[in-house]
């Protein structure tokens, strides 16, 4: 499943060819989705000027000229393919939901075999209020978001620390591995009660998050140059993990014994494995 640093790379990628682009037709073949695409899709997109792309949490939003957003969310195994000045006609492939043709001839083509994906409308002066948007917490690489905000929220919160910040509501895009990891930098034992955290540590949490989101998004920069290869069971943050997935190892410049203290352990919180080092994470 694409994770925020993902959907971000995939941004930068598409608005190499898309933004500003006039989207000259569009064909649905099988609106079903999360949602059903709306009908009217073709008649409101066409000939309208892609205007801004952007990300909220890990939905994708186009900007058209007419006032109108396309929200798209990946799911699990949606993914984006191009066709540039192809010699033969496409025809739709298993699984291809929507074409979409721009004025310069490319041809963009959204698959996802799963169909937990979204490709919606939305007027621009509603999108805040929208279905999709109108519960989402803090987008975590913003000013907003700080060690200020997140003590704040967590005051009432008794719900472990780890689960504070992969719920949705107080941040977005702190999927299950980068909760550890952030919870690793900072230090922190993922297991204790939110409401129980210093100031010092809300902080310290912050900005673990923000540089853990950082480097996943350049590593997805310098490694997913091909923002088609999106999607589905990848994940090359992977080769950077310090605690995730690593049960029973020493974590990076572990000073501890792991043959008495047994290295990173894992814990299941709300049904996802947590791992961490019981001796530098309190
Ligand atoms: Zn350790």
């Amino acid at each position: 499943m694409p994770e925020l640093p993902e959907v971000e790379t995939v941004l930068t990628g598409m608005k190499e060819f898309l933004l500003g682009q006039t989207i000259r037709d569009v064909k649905i073949f099988s609106p079903k989705l999360r949602n059903i695409i709306p009908k009217n899709l073709r008649k409101v997109v066409v000939n309208q000027r892609v205007l801004a792309m952007s990300r909220r949490a890990k939905y994708m939003l186009w900007t058209l000229e007419n006032d109108q957003t396309i929200i798209i969310h990946f799911g699990m195994t949606g993914v984006f393919r191009t066709r540039v000045r192809p010699n033969e006609k496409y025809h739709p492939e298993k699984h291809d939901h929507v074409w979409f043709e721009l004025e310069d001839g490319t041809e963009l083509i959204y698959r996802d075999p799963r169909r937990f994906g979204v490709m919606d409308l939305c007027p621009n002066a509603q999108l805040e209020q929208s279905c999709y948007l109108n519960h989402l917490g803090y987008e975590p690489l913003d000013r907003s978001f700080s060690g200020r905000s997140l003590f704040d929220q967590i005051q009432r919160r008794k719900i472990a620390i780890k689960q504070a910040i992969m719920d949705q509501k107080l941040v977005v895009g702190v999927g299950n591995i980068y909760a550890s990891e952030s919870l690793f930098l900072a230090q922190i034992d993922p297991d204790r009660a939110a409401n129980q955290l210093t100031y010092e540590e809300a902080v310290r949490l912050v900005s673990a998050i923000k540089k853990i989101l950082k480097s996943a998004i350049r590593a997805g920069g310098s490694t997913l140059r091909d923002y088609r290869r999106i999607g589905g069971e990848r994940g090359y943050f992977q080769a950077s993990f310090s605690v995730y997935d690593r049960e029973g190892q020493p974590c990076p410049d572990c000073q501890c014994d792991v043959k008495k203290t047994g290295g990173i352990k894992r814990i299941v919180q709300g049904n996802r494995s947590t791992f961490y080092c019981p001796t530098k994470q309190r």
